[in-house]
């Protein structure tokens, strides 16, 4: 291996989120900076294998701070889950003389990257970019913020239309494992009730609280649902329990989807991105690896990866608490 890091490989694997776009800029003017080479994989680890790169200089990333998605693409790549296919991304590295490699993405890029670094002793770096908020050693992943915004507007507009028909509207937003956006988005959307993965209410809980919402005075309600609940019903289930255990409320569902993770990323995610790409970048210059560069009380520190991808994040109880309070 050698010890002096001459050339970096930037690439983002799993699920795409906003802000990815920024990281990526901020890797390849980073290494520019400091003079020296950057390459950009397509499409994850899968580009990694059949050696798709690009070199990249500090004006190949222009205009795009801005922008959604990910200009270097993501894939899921079920080759580099394979001994075989990992071996082939090593030559290409080795062939293309990168010397360490800058992943973007969640914990499960974060799990090759550690694998391939203990195969082949090849310095790695994570970003982690996921909308989630699930990886432990940073207070914010990249996009999170972006797509809480994002689904705080349409609860908004969501809320015009409950209020004009006195309407109850379940809206499902993404969290399979963790209540990060629903809790937080809840909160800012002001839903009445928000079910999350680390929390059961209970089904009779929920009808008891929305009938006290109504006798209450309240004529409309909006309830956020983390994909991943523990109430044990999907969301058009959700409705149907409720249809007939409920009268008066006209019940309709709204699934957010795939918007949570486009758009524009927000102010935040962008700081935060330039942020950690610098910092990913000037650490494997000075000779660290195996880390995750997180944010922890407002500064730049690093995790390691093994740490990252094992370590559990926590729903904030006290945001819980102000959530019910809000909801009376
Ligand atoms: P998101 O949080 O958005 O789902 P993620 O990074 O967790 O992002 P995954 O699909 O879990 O997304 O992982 C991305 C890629 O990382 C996989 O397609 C695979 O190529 C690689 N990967 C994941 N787990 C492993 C593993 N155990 N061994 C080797 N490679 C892996």
């Amino acid at each position: 291996m050698p010890k002096t890091i001459k050339k970096i490989a930037v690439l983002t694997s799993g699920g795409d989120s906003p802000g990815m776009n920024a990281a990526i800029r901020s890797v390849v003017r980073a290494c520019a900076y400091h003079n020296i080479e950057c390459v950009g994989v397509y499409r994850g680890y899968e580009g990694l294998i059949e050696g798709d790169f690009k070199q990249m200089d500090a004006r190949s990333v222009k205009g795009i701070i801005n922008k959604g998605g990910t200009i270097l693409k993501s894939a899921r790549s079920n080759g580099f889950r394979t001994e075989e296919g990992r071996k082939k991304a090593f030559q290409n590295l080795v062939d293309a003389e990168i010397n360490a490699l800058v992943v973007v993405g969640g914990d499960g890029s974060f799990t090759g990257a550690l694998i391939f670094n203990q195969e082949f002793g090849f310095p790695v770096m994570g970003i982690p970019g996921t909308i989630d908020n699930d990886i432990f050693g940073t207070s914010h992943t990249l996009g999170f913020d972006t797509a809480l915004n994002t689904v705080v507007e349409a609860i908004d507009k969501i809320r015009d239309t409950a209020s004009s028909h006195n309407r109850l509207f379940f809206i499902e937003v993404m969290g399979r494992d963790v209540g990060h956006i629903a809790l937080n988005a809840g909160i800012a959307g002001g839903a009445e009730e928000i079910l999350i993965p680390e929390e059961d209410l209970g089904l009779e809980r929920l009808v008891e609280s929305l009938n006290r919402s109504r006798t209450s005075g309240k004529s409309s309600s909006i309830v956020i649902v983390a994909e991943g609940d523990k109430i044990g019903k999907n969301i058009f289930e959700l409705k149907d329990y409720v249809d007939e255990n409920m009268e008066g409320y006209d019940v309709r569902v709204s699934v957010l989807g795939h918007m949570q993770r486009g758009g524009a990323p927000s102010c935040f995610d962008r700081v935060l991105a330039s942020r950690m790409g610098v910092k990913a970048v000037e650490s494997l210059l000075n000779g660290q690896t195996n880390y995750m560069v997180g944010l922890i009380n407002g500064k730049m520190e690093l995790t390691p990866l093994d740490n990252a991808i094992k370590g559990k994040t926590k729903i904030n109880l006290e945001l819980l608490r102000v959530s019910d309070i809000m909801s009376t």
